[in-house]
């Protein structure tokens, strides 16, 4: 199982829709600004914005500016430069996960689909299905969006490196690990896998360093873990394979957080490019046909 997106990510990566939409709606622009609503719909203890002006210098630390490559790393909101209120904690301490996944519903920012997808809302705790049959509307909405934009993470991710890698460099890793499973030492049938996933929480890269192999059991029981996390207390196993990751000249990113909020901007870009076309084409659209 994937862990729970972070609530400051999972915030973070909203901003600019609750931005949108505050464009066409002024009111709720001037309602974001103020402590007391912030605190009734977020359970935060701060405004959810503030104007980038009236931030005292000691509460520029609790305020987010635009992610970087955006020029000067303001939000602007109705002609007003704003910053977003960073002080998001997680639901043992308060509501705010839940609270602000409630708002971007109601404010149709999110389907619940999506949240779900996200892990912003524990399906357990909220009881959300995943639609499995039809839903109206559901042909351009939901999943779609969501993959597309971790394939772009996925790619970009995959693009870093301009190493290649081909059957001989296969041979050569499976040599390496005794043609055993790097994780539990089976000789079944090898997969390649990435021992730190290609994803933008994890910052897996597609290197000669980060492929190993692994049987198709542990591979799925895996998942989106990265080989610590899967392997535990296994030190003897993890060690082996960061020997193999060097052997490789393979550095993991670590932490990064720049590098993070570049490509949570490009995951949240692609989203936006998908719900523009989604757009476009209902508009055209509007009369609909009536399959599923
Ligand atoms: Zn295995």
């Amino acid at each position: 199982m994937q862990d729970e997106i972070k609530i400051g990510e999972f915030v973070r990566s909203y901003i600019e829709k609750i931005f949108e939409y505050c464009e066409e709606n002024p009111d709720e622009f001037k309602r974001l600004q103020d402590k007391e609503y912030s605190k009734d719909i977020f359970d935060i203890n701060y405004p959810f914005c503030m104007k980038t002006a009236d931030i005292s210098e000691k509460d520029l630390c609790r305020y987010w500016k635009r992610f970087s490559p955006h020029p000067d790393g303001e939000y602007v909101v109705c002609n007003i430069k704003v910053r977003v209120c960073s002080q998001w904690f997680d639901e043992y301490i308060n509501q705010s996960r839940k609270l602000f996944s409630q708002y971007l519903f109601k404010k149709k920012l999110a389907t619940k689909q999506e949240l779900a997808q996200l892990k912003a809302i524990s399906i357990k705790n909220e009881r959300i299905k995943v639609a499995s049959g039809k839903r109206k509307n559901s042909r351009y909405r939901g999943n779609a969006i969501g993959n597309a934009q971790n394939l772009a993470i996925r790619n970009i991710l995959s693009n870093l490196g301009s190493e290649s890698f081909n059957a001989d460099d296969w041979n050569i890793t499976k040599a390496y690990f005794v043609n055993q499973c790097a994780y539990c030492g089976s000789d079944g049938n090898l997969e390649m896998e990435h021992a730190v996933p290609i994803n933008k929480e994890k910052l897996g890269e597609h290197r000669l360093g980060n492929i190993i192999p692994s049987c198709k059991p542990c591979n799925k029981k895996k998942h989106n873990k990265n080989y610590i996390e899967f392997l535990g207390s296994n030190t003897e196993r993890i060690k082996i394979i960061e020997e193999y990751m060097r052997s490789r000249n393979y550095v993991p990113i670590t932490k990064s957080a720049e590098i993070k909020q570049i490509l949570d901007q490009a995951y949240r870009d692609v989203g936006l490019i998908a719900e523009k076309y989604i757009k476009t084409i209902n508009a055209l659209d509007s009369g609909g046909d009536n399959e599923t």
